[in-house]
């Protein structure tokens, strides 16, 4: 073989002497004479056809005599690129070792290659763990949710204890890698958890620009969570419109609710304390576009009224109450539905 046009690398680690085949991927470096550099990959062939059906059904073809060779042993070029392959074979040649940490922003990036060539051959196994993971990242239910949510709460008040600066940002999920990943790799289940979420991030909380630029972060930056906008697919954003503006109206229908006729048990609650309240609530909600979070304090896992509304009587407590741990629910059910994720 004509090995001049191009520059072949062995692969740090996953090149093994006694392999029995080389599987050869290009990979964006360049050689110093611009031509292209080629990483081997120097395996075991019984150790691919464990793990993949694709591996093995290659193997299996009977050997022609003008087949390629490198070093001596059967080559195969792929078209996969190098980095994303070394991620893949790294998982076929460390299982069951598949570490993915918890709740890491980048999970959705490192785990993409890894997921795609799993699919394409055919390693079945490597994907549950993997889905595991991510479907913990962003939760299935409104309890993991508000578990998430106030272990992320709690730690952004020791930041400001601390005056330290805080990087919310390195210990949580993001949600535009997670949404594109999702969409690329078939994740349905982590979608909503992750519009929700991208629903409450302003445009300019810009993860590259902020990461690349630190020295010029939004003013209200620093206790906040950005998104790698320049991820999300145009019909991705329509669905973020969608959702924000379905939230913003079941926001509207909610805090128009109308004081409760007749009041005789207490003559300190009025209307207009009534009022207030959700005008309070309409005003939270536009300000942090966060409904799940501003009606938290009301519902019944919480109850807890400050002392802004003591004049509301016991009744029209309860029925706050009730109405804000009935809404916190429905909401998080239709955020498929507002954010046309099933259509999609
Ligand atoms: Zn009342």
């Amino acid at each position: 073989m004509d090995n001049n046009a191009m520059a072949f690398e062995h692969h740090k680690e996953l090149y093994f002497s006694d392999g029995n085949v080389a599987l050869i991927a290009p990979s964006h470096k360049k050689h110093k004479d611009l031509s292209e550099t080629l990483i081997v990959f120097r395996l075991h062939q019984l150790m691919l056809a464990i793990h993949s059906p694709v591996f093995k059904d290659m193997f299996t073809f009977p050997a022609t005599p003008d087949v390629e060779l490198y070093e001596g042993v059967p080559l195969v070029r792929m078209t996969d690129n190098a980095s994303d392959l070394e991620a893949f074979l790294g998982v076929i040649y460390r299982q069951p070792v598949l570490s993915i940490a918890p709740l890491s922003p980048n999970t959705p990036l490192h785990v993409k290659p890894i997921l795609v060539l799993a699919d394409k051959y055919g390693v079945q196994y490597v994907r549950g763990p993997i889905i595991d993971q991510l479907e913990r990242d962003w939760p299935q239910s409104l309890f993991d949710w508000d578990c998430l949510e106030a272990e992320i709460e709690s730690r952004r008040d020791v930041f400001n204890q601390h005056q330290a600066s805080c990087e919310l940002d390195d210990d949580y999920p993001e949600p535009g890698s997670a949404i594109e990943l999702a969409r690329q790799c078939d994740i349905p289940s982590i979608l909503p958890a992750a519009f929700y979420h991208l629903s409450r991030i302003p445009i300019n909380y810009d993860w590259d620009n902020i990461h690349a630029s630190w020295d010029d972060p939004p003013d209200d930056y620093w206790v906040g969570r950005s998104a790698r906008w320049d991820r999300l697919s145009k019909e991705d954003l329509l669905c973020l419109l969608q959702g924000r503006a379905k939230l913003d109206k079941y926001l509207d229908e909610l805090c128009s609710m109308l004081y409760p006729e007749p009041h005789t048990q207490d003559s300190t609650c009025n209307p207009d304390i009534w009022y207030a309240f959700w005008e309070s609530v309409w005003q939270e909600c536009r300000r942090g576009k966060d409904i799940l979070a501003v009606l938290s304090p009301f519902s019944e896992m919480s109850g807890n009224f400050s002392k802004r509304w003591e004049k509301l009587c016991w009744s029209c407590r309860d029925k706050i109450t009730t109405k804000a741990s009935k809404c916190r629910k429905e909401i998080w059910d239709r955020i498929p539905e507002f954010f046309q994720l099933q259509q999609s």
